[in-house]
């Protein structure tokens, strides 16, 4: 663990964040991505595993987690090997090449000084983790 206890989001956590973003279950992306109930099963388990952090997935699925969601390859990359310092609001995953759009279909922009709330969370209420 990272003596920053404030608000470091882990691989697994922006997995998770941005499938929720999308408004899906782990099931719900199973069934998108896969065609057999078998491979489904299989596919919601390595999913669980990615988003608890246990692994991590491989660059074929991770395009195929991007055709069924939104979601940063170069975020995630810093992410998985720490290095860099990427930026995502806490609340939905968006980030810098990822926005997410207002009710006014404006793209979000950062919405706090540490980049870690985007205007669209903000408006909508969310605060940042550890606010
Ligand atoms: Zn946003
Ligand atoms: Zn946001």
């Amino acid at each position: 663990m990272s003596l920053v206890v404030t608000s470091e989001i882990t691989a697994g956590d922006y997995i998770a964040l941005r499938r929720r973003a999308a408004g899906f279950s782990i099931a719900d992306v199973a069934w998108k991505v896969a065609k057999k109930f078998e491979d489904r099963r299989v596919f919601a388990n390595l999913l669980s595993e990615w988003e608890a952090d246990l692994s991590v997935p491989s660059p074929a699925y991770l395009r195929t987690l991007q055709n069924a969601f939104r979601l940063d390859p170069y975020i995630f990359r810093q992410l998985v090997t720490s290095v860099g310092d990427p930026r995502i609001c806490r609340a939905r995953g968006c980030s810098a090449l990822d926005a997410c759009h207002d009710d006014a279909h404006r793209a979000c922009a950062w919405a706090t000084p540490a980049h870690d709330l985007c205007t669209t969370c903000a408006i909508r209420g969310a605060h940042p983790r550890g606010a």
